[in-house]
This record gives structure tokens, C-alpha cells and sequence, in this order.
């Protein structure tokens, strides 16, 4: 097993890889800009060391520097958590030629994965069902439009790098398609460095099913159940839970197998994540696969009792799995709320800035994942998300109720965040049913503003 690991992100996740390492007894190396250097993975860090400013660009996506620093202070690898460099295929070919480990799979396969055109010719060739549309990334806009008049409206324009629900596009007729083509391709090209894009067919008020996959080097490939994120606000996701209430017995087992085949197709070891949407008749289409720990994985810890991050340390150190698809038993149900420092009454402006007081909801089966605490400042320079309050129930409405006791129970002064918001989604009776899809907060988003009221 590694002796050190360089932990190369921020915030919560930082947190959490770091605890692991605690656990497993491996020292750890972390970087960080000068905006973090209050912050509490810092503290509990074995090596931390300053990298730069608070640009992303200068620091947390600052590869040589990185790869110096791990090499330098001896890390046998690198832990890169989501966002920044852990789906970055030239960083962890880097990683490679230096003989370091990258926590998660090869160059070759992010690569592969992480353009989402490629991707989905690979599940095409192997018979995984892909959502009707591109065979080939669209030339331009002539050739988009000509293809939405064959499929029909409305339709999806989608980059291949895109990420985050950047670089997507909503088209429902056809004066409309070249404009936005035109505005998605040039965000894509902003955000992403790379402006292609492919197009699908819209699929109307999907449900998005993930299914989180755990492979070894060996190939010994196994799925861990699914996540329902389809609570989201253009195209990011709010809560999420597991397991999903739209699936039978019969399906989640479909859906699992083909996430097996789909990931097996590509390769794939380490941890990851086959994404569908899934229609209001049970028909469910791959969308992409993402190549990295994922922001909600503790739901899937919850219900099967898998530690993902240890396991995928472990892959990475060339270990075989340690449990076999007989082994994954999904018990109770979990759900995961993701706390953002931002204020929905003002179009979820984001609100950075002092926390003046903070209390964590506890108790059992409550589990909060955050990286902030009393008198912490909330930087502007990087994402939102300040907390994950996940929670472990016996049934789906036990979960709701718990969650409705924890969020009741959370306090975050000084800034605006939108846990008033979340806490009546969950009273919302079409959220209770479980009669929600991808529409659900757009749909109801001035009920839920007006019943929420201002978040102190
Ligand atoms: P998840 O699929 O794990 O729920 P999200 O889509 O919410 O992840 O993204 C997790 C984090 O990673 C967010 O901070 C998001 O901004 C960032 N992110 C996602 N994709 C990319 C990308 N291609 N490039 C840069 N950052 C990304
Ligand atoms: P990202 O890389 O930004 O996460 P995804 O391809 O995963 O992009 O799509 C993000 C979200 O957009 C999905 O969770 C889903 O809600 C919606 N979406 C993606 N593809 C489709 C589609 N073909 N039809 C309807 N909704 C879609
Ligand atoms: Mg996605």
C-alpha cells in the first residue's frame, strides 16, 4: 500500500480523502492556494503546502507544479476528488510517465470517456442503449439542423467536453437551433478549451439514473445499486437518493448489467459512474460516464456500507476488489442534500463571505461532509457547495423524515444558503410520492421560492 498520497483539491472532498488516508494509515501531501490557507483540510493534513494565488489556473489546476511538489515530497500518488484535474487525460498521462499513480483509470480511458461523442460511440458499438441522435460530432450548425429535422424536436445540443451541465443547449424548433449552437459552442470552447459539439433528442421530463461502478485492474467489474439525481436546476443536481424509487427489482438489475457491460466496454478500473436518463415509460438511455469519485457518493456508501474512496486507493495500489456483486446488499435508503452558499431568492446568486455561527445537524444516521466551521470565510474563487448533509433511514420516508429533522437543525449565519429551499422540497407532496423528474424544480420553482421565503 502507498506510505503518501497527494491530495490535489479543496473543500469538502479534500476532507474526505484525507480522513481515508487517516484510516489507512498513509501520510498525506496537500495542496492548496492562498485562499484556502484558513481552511480545515489544511489542518488536518500531514504535508500541506501553499501552491499559489486563489486562480484555479495558478494552483488547483497548476499540473507541473503538482507533479513537482508529489515527486519532490515523495507520493507514490495522487488523489485528484472531482472537478479540477481528475478528469483531465493529459494530467494523468503526466502522472504516468512519472511513475506516479493516478486515483482513478488511465489516461487512455478518460480520454476515451471524457469526450462525450466517443463515448457514446463505444456504448453504440456495444450495444448499449445511447438516447437517438449524433453518430459523429456535428461539423456545424447546418449539419446539427439537419439532423434535429430528421430525429424531430425538440433536441439537445450537447458538447463533447462539456461538464458541470455547461455547454448544453434546450432546442424546440428549428429558427432557434443555429443560435444556439452558435452560444453553447462558444461556452464549451470558453470553459472547456474545445467547442464541438453532437446533438440527442431532448427526452421530456427524464429521470437521470446513475449507476456507480467499482472495477479492479484485473477486471473484475461490479455495480453498487443506483442514485436518483433527477432534483436538479439546470442541469446540476440538488439531492439525490438511493435507491431510485422509479426502478423495480427487475430493471435495477438490467440497468446494472449494462453499466457492467458499459464500463467493461471502456476498460474501465477504479471507481465510476454510467449515467442515464431514463423515460416516464422505463426505456433508459447512456448519456456519459464520469471518470472520477463523485460529488454524492456517500448515498451509495450509505445504503451498501462501502467505504469508495478507500476502495478506489486501493485499485489504484493494484488490489483486487474486496467484495463481489453478491456481496453488494442495498439496505434501507439514503439521501443527500447539497448545501450551496447562495441565495435562491436572488436568482441563487451566490453569497461567499463570514460564517458567524454554525451548528451541524447529528444523530443517528446523519452524516455531514464539509470542509467549513465557525468564523470561516466562504471564498468567492471557487464552487458553491459548502456541505453535504446525507442521511440513512430504514425506507424512503423515514429517510425524508430525517432529513427534514437535520436541515431543521442546521444553522449557517452570515451567509444566504439554500437550505430553506431544500428543506420544502422535501414536504412537496410530488417529491414525497416520488413523482418527480429532471422538470421538477423548474416546474415548481415560484411555489417553492414563495413557500420558502428568505433563507437568514
Ligand atoms: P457530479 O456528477 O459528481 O454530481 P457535478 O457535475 O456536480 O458532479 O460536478 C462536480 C464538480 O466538478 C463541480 O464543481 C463542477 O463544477 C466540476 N466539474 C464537472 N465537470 C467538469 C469539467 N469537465 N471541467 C471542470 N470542472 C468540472
Ligand atoms: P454533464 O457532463 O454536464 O453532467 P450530462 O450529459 O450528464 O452532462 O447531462 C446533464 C443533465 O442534463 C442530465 O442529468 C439530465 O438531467 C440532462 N440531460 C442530458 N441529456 C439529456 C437528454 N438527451 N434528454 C433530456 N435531458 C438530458
Ligand atoms: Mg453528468
Amino acid at each position: 500500500m502507498f506510505q503518501r498520497v497527494l491530495v490535489a483539491n479543496r473543500g469538502e472532498i479534500a476532507l474526505r480523502i484525507i480522513r481515508c488516508l487517516r484510516e489507512m494509515e498513509i501520510e498525506s501531501v496537500l495542496i492548496y492556494s492562498e485562499a484556502d490557507k484558513e481552511s480545515l483540510p489544511v489542518k488536518f493534513a500531514t504535508i500541506p503546502i501553499c501552491i499559489g494565488p486563489a486562480s484555479a489556473k495558478e494552483s488547483y489546476l497548476n499540473q507541473d507544479l503538482i507533479l513537482d511538489i508529489a515527486i519532490k515530497t515523495g507520493c507514490e500518488a495522487i488523489h485528484p476528488g472531482y472537478g479540477f484535474l481528475s478528469e483531465n487525460s493529459e494530467f494523468a498521462a503526466k502522472c504516468e510517465e512519472k511513475g506516479i499513480h493516478f486515483i482513478g483509470p488511465s489516461s487512455e480511458i478518460i480520454r476515451k470517456m471524457g469526450d462525450k461523442m466517443e463515448a457514446r460511440k463505444l456504448m453504440i458499438a456495444n450495444n448499449v442503449p445511447v438516447v437517438p441522435g449524433s453518430r459523429e460530432v456535428c461539423e456545424s450548425a447546418q449539419v446539427a439542423k439537419e439532423l434535429a429535422d430528421k430525429i424531430g424536436y425538440p433536441v439537445l445540443l450537447k458538447a463533447v467536453a462539456g461538464g458541470g451541465g455547461r455547454g448544453m443547449r434546450r432546442v424546440y424548433k428549428p429558427e432557434d437551433i443555429e443560435d444556439a449552437f452558435k452560444e453553447a459552442s462558444l461556452e464549451a470552447k470558453t470553459a472547456f478549451g474545445n467547442g464541438d459539439m453532437y446533438l440527442e433528442k431532448l427526452i421530456l421530463n427524464p429521470h437521470h439514473i446513475e449507476f456507480q461502478i467499482l472495477a479492479d485492474k484485473e477486471g473484475n467489474t461490479i455495480y453498487l445499486g443506483e442514485r436518483d439525481c433527477s432534483i436538479q436546476r439546470r442541469n446540476q443536481k440538488m439531492i439525490e437518493e438511493s435507491p431510485s424509487k422509479l426502478l423495480s427489482k427487475e430493471l435495477r438489475k438490467e440497468m446494472g448489467e449494462t453499466a457492467v457491460a458499459a464500463a467493461k466496454a471502456a476498460g474501465y478500473f477504479s471507481a465510476g459512474t454510467i449515467e442515464f436518463v431514463v423515460d416516464q415509460e422505463g426505456n433508459y438511455y447512456f448519456i456519459e460516464m464520469n471518470t472520477r469519485i463523485q460529488v454524492e457518493h456517500p448515498v451509495t456508501e450509505m445504503v451498501t456500507g462501502v467505504d469508495l474512496v478507500r476502495e478506489q486507493i486501493k485499485i489504484a495500489a493494484g488490489m483486487k476488489l474486496s467484495l463481489t456483486q453478491d456481496d453488494v446488499q442495498l439496505k434501507g435508503h439514503a439521501i443527500e442534500c447539497r448545501i450551496n452558499a447562495e441565495n435562491p431568492q436572488n436568482n441563487f446568486m451566490p453569497s461567499p463571505g463570514k460564517i458567524d455561527f454554525l451548528h451541524f445537524p447529528g444523530g443517528n444516521g446523519v452524516r455531514v461532509e464539509s470542509a467549513i466551521y465557525d468564523g470561516y470565510e466562504v471564498s468567492p474563487f471557487y464552487d458553491s457547495m459548502i456541505a453535504k448533509v446525507i442521511v440513512h433511514g430504514e425506507n424512503r420516508l423515514e429517510a425524508i423524515r430525517k432529513m427534514r429533522c437535520a436541515l431543521e437543525e442546521m444553522i449557517v449565519g452570515g451567509i444566504s444558503t439554500n437550505r430553506n429551499f431544500q428543506y420544502i422540497i422535501l414536504f412537496h407532496p410530488e417529491f414525497i410520492k416520488g413523482k418527480y423528474d429532471t422538470g421538477f424544480i423548474e416546474q415548481h420553482l415560484k411555489d417553492l421560492l414563495e413557500w420558502s421565503g428568505q433563507d437568514e
